[in-house]
């Protein structure tokens, strides 16, 4: 099986294979300079830092699980960095949640024969079509769903995949690794961007922090989180990011209520401050990211107050 998944993705994929980012709006991109970065996290866990989200690996005898699969175009280059880890076969792709730069890859990954498993929420958006695009393919689509959580034994791992409160979209998972201490929490906690929620796809705030207590909860003192995006935090850093997440739903619902429209909260940049604490790697959020958040809060806020 290693010897297939190898051949097709490095020797014989086609490349309408990975036309797949078409769908996704990431047509005009150009992944080619973007180099895979290996990180060990814990144990037997490691996360592969390309573009798009952090993909979480846990690799021994059993074979390679992976969660994760960033842009169609990485499918190769992905394969590549976890052939440097294990030569076992992946046996299972987990998807955190719908968004294309976290799917992107399952058309490629599907073909190899890889099972996805994701929430039952996932496969329907994918099915259906995301944010307007066209329906993923069946071979793109989770073959294994769950509604509440499900258990995974391999690499001597207990390895839970829990349903999370509609946060970022309504089918964010968590996937732990109790042996390793390790959780990757998807896009509900990033370390490069403000708390991203993404009503379209059933997101909500109110969801969101219910979430992020979740992860405080579930991790221990010493537990690595892997975040959607950015680095590897801590308990503490999850919890900061809860913090500044109801500071962020108390101010903009403040100016909800005083009959403030979109626009004008957008201009009042009512949680300037905030940006730092969110986005504590890489560079600081534009002026269309911090819109981007604004609007999103704003929206989802309306509907839950
Ligand atoms: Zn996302």
């Amino acid at each position: 099986m290693l010897q297939t998944q190898s051949k097709l993705a490095l020797c014989s994929l086609p490349a309408a294979l990975f036309a797949a980012g078409a769908a996704l709006g990431q047509a005009q991109q150009d992944f080619s300079a973007v180099q895979i970065k290996t990180h060990p996290v814990a144990g037997n866990v490691y996360y592969l830092e390309g573009q798009g989200g952090n993909v979480g690996l846990l690799v021994g005898d059993d074979g390679v699980l992976m969660i994760d699969d960033q842009f169609a175009p990485l499918s190769e280059k992905l394969l590549a960095a976890i052939r440097k880890l294990s030569d076992k076969p992946i046996r299972m792709l987990i998807n955190t949640h719908v968004h294309g730069d976290h799917t992107g890859g399952n058309e490629n990954f599907g073909k190899l024969g890889i099972d996805i498993v994701a929430h039952d929420n996932v496969r329907a958006r994918l099915a259906r079509g995301v944010n307007g695009a066209a329906p993923s393919p069946a071979v793109a689509l989770p073959v294994v769903t769950f509604g509440d959580r499900m258990m995974l034994h391999l690499n001597g791992e207990t390895v839970t995949i829990g349903k999370l409160p509609p946060a970022h979209t309504d089918g964010d998972s968590f996937i732990h690794f109790a042996k390793a201490d390790v959780i990757h929490a998807g896009d509900v906690f990033r370390t490069t961007g403000y708390p991203g929620v993404d009503g379209a796809n059933g997101g909500t705030v109110k969801g969101t922090i219910e979430t992020l207590q979740a992860l405080v909860d579930m991790a221990g003192p010493n537990t690595k989180i892997i975040p959607g995006h950015g680095v590897v935090s801590t308990r503490a850093d999850v919890a900061a990011f809860r913090t500044n997440t109801i500071e962020a739903q108390r101010r903009i619902s403040e100016l909800i209520k005083q009959g403030m429209t979109v626009e004008q909260v957008v201009a009042a940049n009512p949680t300037a401050d905030l940006a730092p604490k969110f986005v504590t790697t890489g560079p600081q959020p534009d002026a269309m990211a911090t819109q981007r958040f604004l609007t999103a809060f704003y929206n989802a806020l309306k509907s839950e107050l």
